[in-house]
């Protein structure tokens, strides 16, 4: 959608230097246009949060965040009220303070609740105020909560507690502007039972462990709200190297960290190509199985799914996705959810080039292939409006901008523009842009603008004949971005161990080839993965039982693997795995996996009655998130 939707409000000449010191601050509005965000009732064009004070005791018995979130707000506007996100907030009072010494009560008003966006919460103002003290709670219901008991977690013992604010989660837990384009800084003080450790996507995290229940924490660079994280349980630490560690419940601790042991050189490798690291430390934190995503990049502090944890390090490219973050997403930001791509695209991209330089370019080509596959099996079932990059979410979910078109379709893009302009000059490129708009949120069209002025109308020569590939003009560029499908000009991985493993398959499947003379000592997991996507759908029972004897691929053990094979296993009807696969559903929360095979269970009548049989059990145990995308699909009487 073009630049018609953008409402540009000129920013630099209203502020004298009256507020805060904040002259950086101050800087980044003048930079800043405010876009047109259809996810948030927020009116930062009037008044603009930019900084948050969190007071918090978190209850495990209520299933609570109690306490108080005083703004520091910037007014354009003087005579408008303070407009917030909140979703199912227990309000208690507003408070407003002009020196932030003495607060004085203040009339407020929830509007009504709207499914997606919660209620908008409007805040009378005195000519003089410059905070807002809200004092409430969440509701044990919280969509950007998870409270664990301890049979959830891996020690068994004490409960668990974390967060997960995006797309708009963020306001069931704070009363905030809560549009990627608002930035805050933000500043904690959380109480947690005295046994347990609190951390957060901040400065402040404890690397010795120790535990009073009573933790501060500091985020002194402006960051969109999505990325305000916590979590709390029994949690120790084990460095990683300089910069880098690893946070997780102890049992975990060892496994992890072997895990995640390349975490400091994926650090270097990504400042080589796009300039230095503005975060200070990079830690993850692994969290129990029921965390919906595969992981979050919140800043300093990663949350990431233990399905990564595969015992040979063959998953961590999750690692380097989340880190890719740190540049794409957390340093310049989609404005609004309709911009998705900008944060994801780009990330995917870069993550294939950590990859690329760690673990060598023959496994960037498989990882790529099998991003492009998945993008392709999508693309098949999409209506043209969900195969845009820049998609139009107006009235929808911003949840449904998540899918393979924002991260495979934007890496291709980028893969593209690499490939036509060659990789030092897009590298370059690439630096510059991240370095132009660091601590910035910026919309599709500000990015595109940018695109054609350092790019595209340089008009350089580019690496490919123009006749296979046209040079990149605007057309082609809003083919990418504007259009459904993919471009021709869209890039093909190739990987020669990919074709072996085809090869291989092709001949057992037509018999030249018995499965005890395929080589498969050293395959990687992403070599598996290809292995059992080439088997064709209704390849038969007969043949998945050869394969399970041979390969034991029922209690393969690592979670991609299994994954994989219990989806054919429901395709093909194979039994065998049944007991695997429940047991696989109940354990595992993260979306990417569950989604798909209770899609698979739902398309036959027997399937939806196993599907509501497993449901009942593992539904208690999932994720919020994960629990709304399931409810869209099992269907029970
Ligand atoms: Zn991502």
């Amino acid at each position: 959608m073009q630049k018609s939707l953008a409402m540009i409000f000129g920013f630099a000449l209203l502020f004298g230097a009256v507020f805060f010191d904040q002259a950086n601050a101050q800087n980044m509005m003048n930079k800043q246009k405010m876009a047109e965000d259809f996810h948030s009732y927020a009116n930062p064009q009037d008044v603009m949060v930019k900084h948050v004070d969190l007071d918090w005791t978190v209850s495990f018995e209520e299933k609570t965040i109690r306490g108080t979130a005083t703004l520091d707000i910037v007014r354009t506007n003087k005579n408008a009220p303070l407009m917030l996100d909140t979703r199912e907030l227990k309000i208690e009072k507003a408070e407003t303070s002009a020196d932030g010494k003495t607060f004085k009560a203040t009339t407020f008003e929830i509007g009504a609740a709207d499914k997606f966006l919660g209620s908008a919460m409007t805040v009378q103002l005195p000519p003089d105020a410059s905070k807002v003290k809200i004092t409430y709670a969440s509701s044990p219901n919280a969509s950007g909560l998870q409270w664990l008991s301890p049979a959830q977690t891996a020690g068994k013992k004490e409960p668990f507690m974390f967060s997960q604010a995006q797309a708009i989660h963020a306001r069931s837990f704070i009363p905030l502007q809560d549009s990627p384009q608002v930035r805050v800084t933000y500043s904690a003080r959380v109480r947690t039972p005295k046994n347990l450790l609190a951390v957060m996507s901040a400065g402040g995290n404890s690397q010795t462990s120790a535990r009073n229940g009573d933790y501060r924490f500091s985020m002194t660079k402006a960051i969109p709200p999505y990325l305000i994280a916590i979590a709390v349980g029994d949690l120790k630490f084990k460095s990683l190297g300089k910069r880098t560690g690893v946070y997780t419940e102890p049992s975990m601790l060892e496994k992890s960290a072997f895990e995640l042991a390349d975490t400091e050189k994926m650090v270097i490798a990504t400042e080589k190509i796009y300039g230095q690291y503005e975060w200070g430390r990079y830690d993850l934190l692994v969290l129990p199985p029921s965390f919906p995503f595969g992981g979050m990049e919140n800043p300093m502090l990663t949350f990431a799914t233990p399905t990564i944890i595969a015992g040979d390090k063959s998953l961590v490219a999750l690692v380097a996705h989340e880190l890719a973050h740190s540049w794409s997403g957390n340093l310049v930001t989609n404005a609004t959810w309709r911009d998705f791509w900008l944060n994801e695209g780009t990330t995917t991209y870069i993550e294939y080039r950590i990859i690329e330089a760690i673990y060598g370019k023959p496994r960037r080509e498989m990882e790529s292939y099998l991003g492009k596959r998945s993008l392709l099996d999508e693309l098949a079932q999409f209506e043209d409006k969900d195969e845009i990059l820049h998609i139009d979410l107006k009235g929808r979910d911003p949840d449904d901008g998540m899918t393979d078109v924002a991260y495979e379709k934007g890496a291709l893009f980028f893969r593209h523009l690499e490939e036509t302009y060659g990789r030092e000059r897009f590298d370059n490129f690439m630096r510059t842009y991240f370095k132009d708009h660091a601590f910035q949120s910026i919309t599709t069209e500000t990015f595109v603008e940018y695109l054609m002025k350092n790019l595209i109308d340089k008009k350089y020569p580019t690496t490919y004949a123009s006749s296979i590939y046209p040079t990149p003009s605007r057309e082609t560029i809003n083919e990418w971005i504007y259009k459904p499908g993919l471009p021709k000009s869209a890039p093909e991985p190739k990987s020669d161990a990919f074709n072996q493993v085809a090869m291989q398959a092709k001949e057992y499947l037509n018999g030249t080839k018995t499965l005890s003379s395929i080589q498969t000592k050293a395959w990687t997991t992403q070599e598996w993965l290809h292995f059992l996507q080439t088997m064709p759908d209704g390849f038969g029972t007969e043949k998945m039982a050869e394969l399970d004897k041979a390969f034991n691929l029922t209690k393969a053990g690592n979670s991609e693997i299994e994954f994989q094979w219990l989806l054919m296993s429901i395709r093909e009807n194979y039994t065998a795995a049944d007991a695997r696969l429940e047991a696989f559903l109940i354990e595992i929360g993260r979306r990417k996996f569950v989604r798909p095979l209770f899609v698979e269970l739902a398309k036959t009548p027997e399937g939806m009655k196993r599907a509501c049989e497993i449901y009942a059990k593992s539904r208690p145990g999932y994720h919020p998130i994960t629990q709304s995308s399931v409810d869209a699909i099992v269907k029970c009487n």
